[in-house]
């Protein structure tokens, strides 16, 4: 690596490669942090190549209303209505308010949207657009002690302290990282790590208009053998989302790729397959306005960074979509990196720069801020596509009998503690909002009053599973058993 710069030092300055979800709340964030920065993305406008919808949880919300987007994108949601599970014959076996609970819980709203209008609200909203270059694919980053310089396909240089990878889940960014790790760190990143992005489900994604038969504001999940389906309604619009197994897993650095006729040779399968009492998959399909196959990729990487380099969002956390979180975390760590950052600037004396130490440390302080919970996060999604997906009998037999035995409040408790956790911008204030009677961990005024002891629940699934499972097999063995006593007495 070159000698450290004894030059007096630039004002800090940030890369950010990636103008999605996570780079534009990046750009938001470090401006009102007042860090310099600048946010290359590859395509020609940041609100063009967007995809179907969204569902925004009041954790991702807080954070979006920190930064004055929320009011705008709020004027394009309705309020969801009844959740509905259903057997692969179209029957409803369960019906809740599952939308009505987290806002009692948490204060803010479940919404389901238009994915286009969250990015047009983040992007409206940014004090600074002329911060985010557009057309810039990033396809070089050298870096050494003193720096980095990121190249872009037409030969443009940018040059920071920092390069943050807010490039999605086939980054770049964490391609040179690794790079950098085996040159520079050989062993740190073990193979058995990069394997771990796999892709054991793919999704029929799109939205036509809205249909005949199905209730606006409604959520109806089909569980069947192998797959699943999840139609959303709103205004104009029905969203479609269908989970299926692939024969097998795919690992990182293969790569799925559909086409559209792969797209249709998939809807076609299913084409007569019912999603409610009335209504078929092929009805919608052939309706869309949108609708295309992509691979559904999890996992949530040991190593959040190396040298000058972080990753951030899809490229270092991905989930599937069933829980509607991956975009809801990418919200959060991009509050949470840069609350470590800006107190580290702001508390170097002026006209230094920060160390590499320094900066390690602060980018280990932001993956053990974010890590363990992402990991809850990544196994909760995982579980949920596999129980809608009756993946396995277990999987199945939980669906079919626990979860309805359980109740929908159990589940929802669940999902607020998720929530409550949720990281914010920790140097801006939150607007004042509808308090939920499961307040934010870092908004609760007294941690040990009575609101939180009553709706602690259990922190993560496994335990929610055994909780309920355990005495669940232990009361129907012990029914049965009773039932074979007194038959055969
Ligand atoms: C169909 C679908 C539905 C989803 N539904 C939900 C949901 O309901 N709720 C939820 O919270 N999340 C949801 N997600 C997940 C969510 O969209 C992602 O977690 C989130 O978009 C991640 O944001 P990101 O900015 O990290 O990555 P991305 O959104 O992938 O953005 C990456 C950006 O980097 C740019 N880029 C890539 N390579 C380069 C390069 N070399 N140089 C410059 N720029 C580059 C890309 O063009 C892109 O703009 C869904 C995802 C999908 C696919």
């Amino acid at each position: 690596m070159a000698e450290v710069s004894t030059s007096p030092a630039k004002p800090f300055k940030v890369i950010v490669v990636g103008g999605g979800i996570a780079g534009l709340a990046m750009s938001h964030a470090l401006q009102l942090a007042k860090i310099d920065h600048v946010v290359l993305e590859a395509y020609g406008e940041v609100c063009s190549h967007v995809g179907a919808s969204i569902g925004l949880w009041p954790n991702g919300i807080r954070v979006l209303d920190q930064m004055g987007a929320w009011k705008q994108i709020s004027e394009h949601c309705s309020p969801m209505n009844h959740s509905y599970n259903r057997l692969p014959d179209g029957r409803a076996v369960s019906v809740s308010r599952m939308a009505d609970m987290i806002i009692e819980r948490n204060g803010y709203d479940f919404v389901v949207l238009e994915r286009e209008h969250v990015v047009k609200g983040l992007w409206d909203n940014i004090p600074d657009q002329s911060l985010i270059k557009v057309n810039q694919r990033v396809n070089k980053i050298d870096e050494d002690a003193n720096g980095v310089t990121v190249h872009t396909t037409d030969g443009e240089k940018y040059e920071g302290d920092i390069v943050v990878a807010c490039d999605g889940v086939n980054s770049f960014v964490r391609d040179h990282m690794w790079d950098m790790a085996n040159r520079f760190s050989p062993g740190l990143i073990p193979a058995a790590e990069k394997t771990s992005l796999a892709t054991t489900y793919c999704c029929l994604i799109g939205f036509a208009p809205e249909m005949a038969g199905i209730g606006l504001g409604d959520c109806q999940t089909v569980h069947n053998q192998g797959f699943s389906f999840l139609i959303i309604t709103q205004p104009g619009r029905t969203f479609f989302f269908v989970f299926i197994k692939l024969p097998e897993v795919v690992r990182w650095p293969n790569r799925l790729k559909f086409t559209a006729e792969d797209a249709e040779r998939e809807a076609a399968k299913l084409a007569a397959l019912p999603v409610t009492e009335s209504l078929l998959f092929g009805e919608i399909w052939k309706k869309k306005i949108r609708g295309q196959l992509i691979p559904l990729e999890e996992v949530v990487f040991d190593h959040w960074h190396h040298g000058r380099t972080v990753l951030l969002g899809d490229s270092v956390h991905k989930l599937t979509i069933n829980l509607a979180f991956g975009g809801n975390s990418a919200l959060e760590s991009t509050a949470a990196f840069v609350n470590v950052l800006n107190r580290e600037l702001k508390a170097l004396p002026a006209g230094e720069k920060m160390s590499q130490e320094t900066l390690s440390e602060a980018f280990e302080e932001y993956q053990g801020l974010r890590k363990p919970r992402m990991k809850k996060v990544l196994n909760l999604a995982y579980q949920l596509t596999r129980l809608q997906a009756w993946d396995g009998w277990f999987m199945k037999f939980v669906q079919s009998w626990v979860i309805p035995w359980v109740g929908d409040g159990q589940v929802v408790d669940h999902f607020s503690e998720l929530v409550r956790a949720g990281h914010r911008l920790d140097f801006v204030p939150v607007p004042p909002h509808k308090e939920g009677y499961v307040p934010f961990n870092d908004e609760l005024k007294d941690k040990d009053g009575p609101l939180y002891e009553t709706h602690k629940a259990p922190s993560d699934f496994g335990s929610v599973i055994r909780r309920l499972v355990l005495p669940w097999i232990a009361v129907s063995s012990a029914l049965v058993a009773g039932a074979a006593y007194s038959l055969s007495g």
